[in-house]
């Protein structure tokens, strides 16, 4: 005021002695005032502002000095001093000793306070609103609900420590009634996102609408704003939460983060059980989908469980559909050990042997060899056998070996034959014409003819012998028995034509007619005419191909399993690569560097990276693990 007062008397003043003043200076002991006249009048309260604008109109703010308060001649008129001091009082009748010397000597101009310090300054609240959708926070960034809940009760903490003073505000560690807010306010962001209609009608008319999905839960608000379920426990002893549950889509972020943690936190529970306690506070709609889900999704739950996919039936080699003679294209295998004993009798020694299943790629004929030993010669010499009564194959399959990799011992031996000799056998057959080829590692359904050869063999010998111990006479006789039966199954169902009572089996190509069928009286009277009974075989052989591919290969074109595509296993993909005789724990886990498409595009084996080096498996030994929970969207 006073300063106003100044200035307007000075105004007044200069306009009324008609001098030119050349200078004016204002002195003032307040720096308050002098902060306020140096500081823009928007700043100020309004009061202050007005009169700091009229001083800022009327004078120039250079010319406000500051002097100090014992230097300052009308402090003893707001003190007061009595008359007789007043007389001698020199400083008021003519102001301090420095003011009559020059503007050098007077006191250094006063730095004028920052403004932020000067009391009656406007307030600047920044207000900041905003509404708590998916724009606050982004719940699909987040993969673990527990440090989502955490991120939210930092906020929310934040938000609160903002509305208080310095000195209430909280820093320790988060309480758990701040973690569970912040799960409800979790609960009811993801129903105000996916019950949004349902909430505006609830709380208007206090029921939803007939066309809800919640109608028949009678629903109501609770005092936090959240959906429950109105549900007909209330007489119930049941507490609060489970009388009327939470209710929540499956489909939202928040609810499967949630039964992601109670997967996790029940010790990996099935669906049913996840399912019971969830519905404990919640009350989820469509969730035992989303149990499910989560189940599957969950990778240690996979690796106690995996699956393996299945790409679709392959389309049969071509060595299987084309007419051939009989073991034209020829697969083998080991079957064994079996004990055999040197001799009849009491004292004799007993010592091991394998059997070699040859299987014919197009008639799916067997012959079988008993092989006395895991040796290259062995081998060559039951080749030779095979060769001199079945003759020559063009073309020849085997299993590598590694099939048996880390079985017990026998097996193993048989492996390590396999796997060692198998380069000298292939040399030496090579030689004779013969090409030799393998299948990949661990895929026995790839040589699915002869494992299943070697199965139906295993039976028989089993239910015949049974653990008999037979020389090597008797067990040569007893496989050629076998052999014969086998050779005699059906290879497609009795025709429908009443008047053709046998089926075609594989030794109507070996011999034209079956293995087991006494030969008929008629038949073994040769005719006279040799040249025409050959031609006559050659009629019958003729017409056993015409049935071949007429009922075989019509059989052949079912595909007997693994009808459907189930999923492509892509690169890059990790799987756990199947080992028979290892737990599903101990599998290796993988990543998919390559796939090999067959001839109808579809990929059956795939080249895959592990710990171990680069492995070739076909997709029935491959589990892909499911994507995780995070990257999909349902
Ligand atoms: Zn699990």
């Amino acid at each position: 005021m006073a300063a106003v007062l100044a200035a307007r008397l000075c105004e007044k003043v200069r306009q009324s002695m008609e001098i030119e003043f050349n200078s004016i200076t204002f002195w003032t002991d307040s720096t308050i005032v002098l902060g306020w006249i140096n500081t823009s009048p928007h700043l100020l309260q309004v009061f202050v502002a007005n009169r700091v604008n009229s001083i800022q109109e009327l004078t120039n703010i250079e010319n406000w000095r500051h002097v100090r308060t014992q230097d300052n001649p009308a402090d003893c008129v707001s003190r007061g001093v009595k008359p007789q001091e007043l007389l001698e009082f020199e400083m008021y009748w003519s102001g301090p000793d420095w003011l009559r010397e020059s503007i050098e000597s007077w006191p250094e101009p006063l730095v004028v306070s920052r403004s932020n310090e000067l009391p009656e300054l406007k307030r600047v609240i920044f207000a900041n609103t905003s509404t708590l959708d998916s724009e606050f926070i982004d719940l699909s960034r987040f993969s673990n609900l527990t440090r989502l809940e955490r991120v939210i009760a930092y906020c929310i903490r934040f938000i609160n420590n903002c509305r208080r003073k310095e000195d209430e505000r909280l820093s320790s560690s988060l309480s758990c009634d701040e973690i569970s807010h912040a799960s409800l306010l979790l609960a009811r962001l993801s129903q105000r996102q996916s019950f949004s209609e349902d909430l505006v009608t609830l709380s208007k008319q206090g029921q939803v609408s007939n066309k809800s999905k919640l109608i028949k839960l009678h629903p109501f608000l609770d005092e936090n704003g959240l959906i429950r379920v109105g549900g007909r426990l209330n007489n119930s002893d049941y507490v609060y939460e489970k009388k009327h549950p939470i209710v929540l889509c499956s489909k939202h972020v928040f609810t499967r983060l949630l039964f992601a943690r109670e997967h996790k936190r029940l010790l990996h529970a099935g669906p049913q059980l996840l399912l019971a306690v969830i519905r404990e506070n919640y009350w989820r709609i469509a969730g035992r989908s989303l149990a499910r889900k989560v189940f599957h999704q969950c990778v240690i739950c996979f690796r106690n469980c995996p699956k393996e996919i299945s790409p679709v039936m392959g389309d049969l080699p071509k060595r299987r559909v084309t007419p051939s003679p009989p073991f034209y294209v020829t697969g083998v295998d080991y079957a064994g050990p079996f004990l055999i004993k040197d001799r009849q009798g009491r004292g004799c020694r007993t010592s091991k042997a394998d059997i070699a299943v040859f299987v014919c790629f197009a008639t799916r004929a067997l012959h079988l060899e008993l092989v006395s030993a895991l040796t290259t010669e062995a081998f060559l010499a039951t080749l030779k056998r095979f060769v001199g009564r079945r003759g020559k194959p063009a073309q020849m399959y085997s299993d590598n070996g590694t099939n048996f990799t880390g079985a017990y011992n026998e097996l193993s031996k048989l492996a390590d034959f396999l796997q060692n000799k198998a380069n000298s056998i292939v040399k030496a057959i090579e030689n004779k014409g013969i090409s030799w080829s393998f299948i990949p590692a661990s895929s026995p359904h790839f040589g699915g003819l002869w494992e299943s050869g070697v199965r139906t063999v295993k039976y028989h010998l089993k239910r015949v012998a049974g653990n008999a111990l037979l020389t090597f006479e008797d067990l040569s006789t007893l496989l050629i028995e076998i052999e014969a039966v086998l050779n005699s199954r059906p290879m497609s169902p009795l025709s429908c034509d009443p008047s053709d009572l046998t089926p075609l089996t594989p030794s109507h190509f070996l011999i034209g007619r079956p293995m087991e069928s006494v030969p008929d009286r008629d038949y073994t009277a040769v005719p006279t005419n040799r040249l025409s009974h050959f031609q006559r075989i050659q009629q019958m052989k003729g017409h056993f191909w015409t049935r071949w591919s007429l009922e075989y290969i019509s059989e052949l074109q079912k595909r007997q399993k693994w009808t459907t595509q189930q999923g492509l296993l892509e690169a890059n993909d990790l799987v756990l690569v199947k080992e028979d005789h290892l737990p599903p724990l101990q599998w290796l886990l993988g990543r998919i560097v390559e796939t090999h498409p067959g001839k109808d595009g579809v990929a059956r084996v795939a080249t895959i990276r592990t710990k171990q080096g680069t492995i070739r498996r076909s997709f029935a030994k491959i589990c892909p693990l499911p994507k995780c929970i995070g990257s999909n969207n349902s």
